[in-house]
């Protein structure tokens, strides 16, 4: 507690206070911020409860499938936060804005057993998006569409084409207005009228040239890790327009506030899907401000709630692994033992400290200055521009791909270049978990100067873990256990990733 003010005092204050003027002007001049004040609390609802469609989670999925159902069909999208506010916009501060449970749900895991050792109770912070745009409001934006293999790998395991590389790469190109530096590669990029996420360089990033450079001199290439990614070291581009934070909500919520098909139900808490005799998903019942309230569906229900809330809700309404559901009370409307199962997240391990001797690295209490606020506020440039300082990334593959003679990287290297600011470990405590007191002595003989530090992160991990009901109510929070580093393979690959 003593930690989190400390925090909120030198880190989150001082960040608001500079852009206090920043908010009575967006306050002043935006309608948006009009209708805000107007339909966050209160929504844009009617007393209509049939709908063609209802999109459960406006997060980076929902907001899509709500934008494009509602040109033709009348949709509710039910969100549990709010709208994000503009402070979520500055990418410079995305690593300060995880954790707050007005806008992340502020998840952990159990205790795990063979990893997170130097976290407060051997416990993982899972982060996720509560508000209009869902994560995409609390990312770090970084714009990755994954390796041509596993999209190929996909269409293997489903026995489906549509989901080759190649059949699914003309939907990232429609997706995107794309302004970073590989435009030139059409084959990639191409134009198209409905790219509403935007896709940029990011001008500002603190020592990504050197650690491209180191890369070329251990012999990799340098790549573009969007296109045919392979084995190299490369750029990060990120899902920014003019310097800001481009979410789902900007590019495809924003500009249909007004479209009268959508209906967007905020701070709506969807509790449990209704399932009518024959099996079919037919309404949702939901609490908005306390009150209970039900929507039907003619056409469909979707569960666009996120990796952790959608097997949530499934097993909430009944649907999943029959002695689970049976051990709560809950009764079984369709047995499915895969709901909550298969569960994988990147796995990362963070190399620090390293230390460098120029003042190259993003200090915020040094580098978020009053020229640096006028900067973005008015050319949309400089140290603000840049998701937590995020410099350059690597793909490798580990000596158990290699051995297959197919170059299909399993690490991802991220190199933030970011010094060692004073508050350094309260932070890191407050925002990743880390136990203050494993961390402190580590980081105590560097705070002050600058450098930068690695996140080995598992791309493809062997491991699999599960979410479970913790109880029947709809407001407690499920059990998370990824069951980290369970997996032999998953502990070598990472090592190899941290010495090589
Ligand atoms: C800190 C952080 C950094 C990340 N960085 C990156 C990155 O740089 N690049 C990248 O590609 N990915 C990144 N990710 C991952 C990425 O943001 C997510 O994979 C993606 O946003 C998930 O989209 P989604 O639609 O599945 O879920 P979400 O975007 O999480 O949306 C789910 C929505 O459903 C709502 N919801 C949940 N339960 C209910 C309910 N019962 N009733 C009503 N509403 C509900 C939530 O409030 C939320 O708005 C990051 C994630 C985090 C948390």
């Amino acid at each position: 507690m003593v930690n989190m003010w400390y925090s909120w005092k030198s880190v989150v204050l001082p960040i608001l206070l500079t852009f206090l003027p920043y908010f009575l002007w967006i306050m002043n001049t935006s309608t948006e911020f009009g209708h805000s004040i107007k339909t966050n609390y209160f929504s844009n609802e009617s007393e209509t409860v049939d709908f063609d469609y209802i999109v459960v989670g406006a997060g980076s999925a929902g907001c899509v499938l709500a934008h494009r159902l509602s040109q033709n069909n009348l949709v509710l999208l039910i969100e549990a936060g709010g709208d994000p506010l503009a402070i979520q916009n500055i990418p410079g501060g995305a690593l300060f804005m995880v954790n707050i449970p007005e806008w992340d749900w502020s998840y952990t895991t159990v205790t795990q057993s063979h990893a997170a050792f130097g976290m407060q109770d051997q416990k993982l912070k899972w982060p996720r998006g509560k508000s209009v745009g869902g994560s995409s409001n609390l990312n770090y934006m970084f714009y990755l569409r994954g390796n041509p293999l596993d999209y190929d790998n996909w269409a293997r395991i489903t026995n489906d084409d549509k989901w080759t590389f190649e059949n699914v790469l003309k939907y990232f190109k429609k997706s995107i207005s794309y302004k970073g530096k590989f435009a030139a590669n059409v084959k990639h990029y191409g134009e198209s009228a409905y790219g509403n996420m935007d896709v940029e360089s990011r001008p500002y990033s603190p020592l990504k040239t050197e650690f491209i450079e180191a890369g070329k001199e251990m012999g990799y290439d340098e790549i573009d890790a969007n296109a045919n990614q392979r084995s190299g070291f490369g750029d990060i581009e990120a899902n920014i327009r003019n310097g800001a934070r481009w979410g789902t909500y900007s590019a495809y919520i924003k500009p249909i506030l007004d479209r009268g098909n959508l209906i967007i139900s905020k701070y709506s808490q969807a509790t449990k899907i209704q399932i009518d005799n024959n099996g079919n998903a037919v309404g949702v019942y939901y609490v908005q401000h306390g009150i209970r309230k039900y929507a039907r569906a003619k056409k469909e229900i979707i569960i666009s709630a996120g990796s952790v809330d959608s097997p949530k809700l499934l097993l909430l309404s009944g649907i999943g692994p029959r002695k689970h559901l049976e051990s709560l009370g809950i009764k079984v409307k369709v047995e499915s033992e895969q709901v909550g199962k298969n569960l994988q997240d990147h796995t990362a391990v963070f190399l620090m400290p390293n230390t460098i001797n120029q003042q190259k690295s993003l200090m915020p209490f040094r580098d978020f200055t009053m020229s640096q606020l006028w900067n973005y506020m008015i050319y949309g440039t400089g140290v603000f521009t840049n998701p937590s300082a995020a410099g350059a990334q690597a793909f490798i593959s580990s000596s158990i791909v290699n051995k297959t003679g197919v170059d299909w990287p399993d690490l991802q290297l991220y190199m933030f270049g970011s010094g060692h600011h004073e508050t350094v470990v309260e932070d890191f405590a407050r925002i990743q978990g880390f136990n203050a007191t494993i961390l402190r002595p580590i980081l105590s003989p560097v705070i002050g100067r600058d450098g930068f530090y690695i996140v080995v992160t598992l791309v493809r991990p062997h491991g699999r873990g599960e979410i479970l009901l913790s109880d029947k109510d709809p407001f407690s929070p499920p059990i998370i256990n990824h069951q980290y580093l369970e997996h032999e393979k998953d502990v070598k690959i990472l090592i190899e990733g941290m010495f090589d």
